[in-house]
């Protein structure tokens, strides 16, 4: 069993050599954290935008869809904040020029101090067997507790920086954690500055007239701005959701760990316009409704967790992160916000447009509160993908990689093979292939022996391979393997369709995600 650094590596070769990923612009030696998505990562991608889109659209009567330019007018990013605040505080090393994130070194530092408390306790779990009281040892080993103070006085001290502003401070305290640049091994520290992440760009044909423009760094501000012409065309009524999933783009200073952080990336958020006062009620409902969706894909319970934010951003009452343990550990994958009535109060000054809505309820007009979930998208492919890859040790010691894709989310459902490329074989399954391509993403294979067509499938997570022989001309039935149990058995053709589409359907995902289909709170 590989390491999990070995297993991150692992799936990223995978994922090049099998037509998953690949970095941007690559004959040009690629271009830093951009990357596209070869032929089988782009359907693995559109099945996982499919599943959020049913699951938040069509499975809620009252969230609709929308698709927003990417260029939006530069006051809308006056107005969200980003223009003034949308920073990062960064921090060069004077010794080998590299730039990191200042709150990140000093998480990776508190991250550090909490795997030694780990450590601690696992070394006393094994010597103390099945007595062992974590909880109790937690509390009372003074090592631990000396690691655990040393995690909150930095947390508590770099809270207080960061609220203040005050980047002399953040400075001092990755100078007094004695934190070293890992590529130098110095401390020799610029001062720390913020970076904003916009990238911008000019819109207009003459340089003196053109103006200044964002690519967007999120995609919610396009629904804000929508809110009153999709409430008064679509007619809807609070409560009601708009979802939307489409690229966004950030100057991330470190930029790493593969597609888990990217300058260019894709979202998939859905704002929920409710009245004043039931923010609470709402927050637990989509906590709880999004953490569902992601278990129904069948990713285990304890990969999850949620982390709750202390420091609320400025628009927020409350938010927390649903975390997915990566192969470099748990991190963030979807926030959750109840963003209160900022963002459209916001717009309705900067517009000078009232963007309330008039609750016949009530008999009154208020500007809605909104709950957000927001989720990127090649995070939860990285998720799922770095999940399913495995290697695995057959009976006669060999090993084979297969993706252990849930079928509805795998690139392709079917691959058919013709036995041998002669004797009307490859003509029949050629048929076969016709027959259901109608239905599902299917591939022909003619190359190499049926063991080694079997394995490259397995390797792209095909659930379903199917082989024609001579047999099949008499006949009419093919051999059908299985990916996961690797079994074979013979069918009849009539029957592929039936076998395949109860497998591959994603109904059963969405049954299980939707529990409380009505979009109202539990
Ligand atoms: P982080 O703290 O990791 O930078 P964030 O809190 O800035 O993330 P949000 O602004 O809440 O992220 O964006 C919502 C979601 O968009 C995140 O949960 C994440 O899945 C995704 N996301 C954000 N930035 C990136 C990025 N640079 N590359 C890929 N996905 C991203």
């Amino acid at each position: 069993m590989a390491n999990n650094e070995e297993h991150f590596k692992n799936v990223i070769s995978h994922s090049k050599e099998y037509g998953f990923i690949f970095p941007s612009s690559e004959i040009y030696d690629g271009l830093s954290a951009v990357y596209d998505y070869a032929q089988n990562g782009v359907e693995l991608k559109k099945n996982i935008r499919d599943y959020w889109w049913k699951s938040m659209v069509q499975m809620h009567e009252n969230i609709v869809g929308i698709d927003a330019a990417i260029f939006m007018h530069p006051t809308t990013w006056k107005a969200s904040g980003h223009v003034d605040a949308f920073n990062d505080p960064l921090i060069d090393n004077k010794d080998s020029k590299k730039r990191y994130r200042a709150d990140v070194l000093i998480e990776d530092h508190m991250a550090k101090i909490e795997a030694k408390a780990d450590k601690e306790v696992e070394k006393a779990a094994k010597r103390f067997g099945e007595t062992f009281d974590e909880k109790m040892f937690r509390q009372t080993n003074p090592r631990v507790l000396e690691y655990l103070n040393k995690i909150e006085e930095i947390e508590t001290r770099f809270r207080k920086a960061l609220e203040a502003n005050d980047l002399t401070e953040v400075r001092q305290i990755i100078l007094d954690c004695e934190i070293v640049c890992p590529v130098s091994g110095s401390r020799n520290w610029t001062e720390v500055r913020q970076f904003n992440l916009m990238f911008s760009t000019a819109m207009g044909s003459v340089s003196e007239d053109a103006n200044l423009i964002y690519l967007r760094p999120e995609t919610a501000q396009g629904i804000f701005v929508n809110f009153l012409n999709v409430q008064k065309s679509g007619r809807m009524k609070i409560p009601f959701g708009i979802a939307q999933t489409g690229k966004a783009f950030r100057n991330e200073i470190v930029a790493r760990q593969f597609i888990f952080r990217m300058r260019e990336f894709e979202q998939m958020e859905m704002q929920f316009f409710i009245r004043p006062g039931t923010e609470m009620d709402w927050y637990a409902y989509w906590k709880a409704t999004r953490l569902k969706w992601h278990h129904a894909m069948g990713l285990p319970a304890n990969k999850y967790r949620f982390h709750d934010h202390i420091k609320l951003a400025h628009y927020a009452n409350a938010a927390c992160d649903i975390e997915f343990e990566f192969p470099f550990g748990f991190k963030e994958l979807e926030g959750i916000h109840s963003r209160t009535d900022f963002d459209l109060k916001q717009h309705e000054q900067f517009s000078g447009k009232k963007l309330q809505y008039f609750d016949p309820e009530l008999n009154q007009s208020y500007v809605p509160y909104v709950l957000e979930t927001s989720i990127g998208l090649d995070r939860m492919f990285l998720a799922i993908l770095s999940h399913a890859y495995t290697e695995e040790k057959l009976p006669d010691d060999s090993t084979r990689v297969v993706l252990n894709l849930p079928p509805f989310l795998a690139p392709i459902k079917v691959a058919v093979f013709p036995l041998m490329s002669k004797d009307g074989l490859p003509e029949k399954a050629t048929e076969i292939f016709n027959m259901l391509r109608f239905d599902h993403m299917c591939m022909m294979e003619e190359k190499d022996n049926i063991g080694k067509r079997y394995r490259r499938q397995d390797a792209i997570g095909t659930p379903f391979c199917i082989t024609v022989d001579p047999q099949t001309l008499e006949d009419n039935t093919v051999t059908i393997r299985y990916r996961d149990t690797m079994l074979q058995e013979r069918v009849p053709i009539a029957q592929l369709n039936a076998i395949i589409d109860e497998k591959v359907s994603m109904k059963k995902a969405l049954v299980a995600a939707s529990g409380n289909a009505t979009g109202q709170p539990a």
